[in-house]
């Protein structure tokens, strides 16, 4: 089989290793990058050693952050009595967007998974639960996907976190805005349901 030039082909294996990317897209990120000006590319890798370089966890909840404490941590308006807890900073980026939460956050870094070898030692759990001794923190919100793994982490915290007198709760999910209620699965539903307010 006809080989691409060295570096071509270093390029579409290293491109290949990107989630969803497959020999295929890996080719055609290659080529529009080889077609690009030099100028373009250089700023593209520039962007790809930065993001790693000057990104870190944020010192006391582990979001993305450039300086020691990410800017929720170090916004003097939020309110710290409240800790929204999630696995990974991107759903934290999620619930900052929707601009109706001011409290604090706590990224895990993953979900309790026993057959995937993910135990309550790989989170960042003893980190929260230190936190929530020396923080006057009055209540703690789970924001952890409704899957399996999700579900143990939220029992598991509940378990470790009521004995310090916070209490916690657990974010509502329901059925999509802007969708029928054909077309939603039916544990969504369920969840809708038990997750039902007054109005
Ligand atoms: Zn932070």
């Amino acid at each position: 089989m006809q080989q691409y030039p060295q570096p071509l082909e270093r390029l579409i294996s290293e491109l290949k290793k990107l989630p969803g990317v497959g020999r295929v897209s890996a080719e055609r990120f290659a080529f529009y990058l080889l077609n690009q000006e030099t100028e373009q590319v250089r700023r593209l890798s520039q962007a790809l050693v930065q993001v790693k370089e000057r990104i870190h966890p944020c010192a006391q909840c582990f979001n993305y952050a450039e300086e020691q404490l990410c800017p929720v941590c170090s916004d003097p308006k939020r309110d710290r009595s409240l800790i929204c807890v999630v696995s990974h900073p991107q759903e934290l980026l999620k619930l900052e967007r929707t601009h109706d939460y001011r409290g604090l956050y706590h990224v895990l870094g993953g979900l309790l998974s026993p057959i995937n070898d993910v135990h309550p030692e790989d989170l960042r759990i003893a980190e929260l639960l230190q936190r929530l001794k020396s923080e006057q923190v009055r209540e703690v919100i789970l924001a952890l996907d409704p899957v399996v793994e999700g579900e143990a982490t939220g029992m598991y915290l509940a378990r470790a976190i009521k004995p310090l007198g916070i209490q916690v709760s657990q974010i509502a999910y329901g059925v999509p805005v802007g969708r029928d209620l054909a077309f939603a699965d039916e544990l969504t539903l369920s969840r809708a349901l038990q997750g039902r307010v007054p109005i």
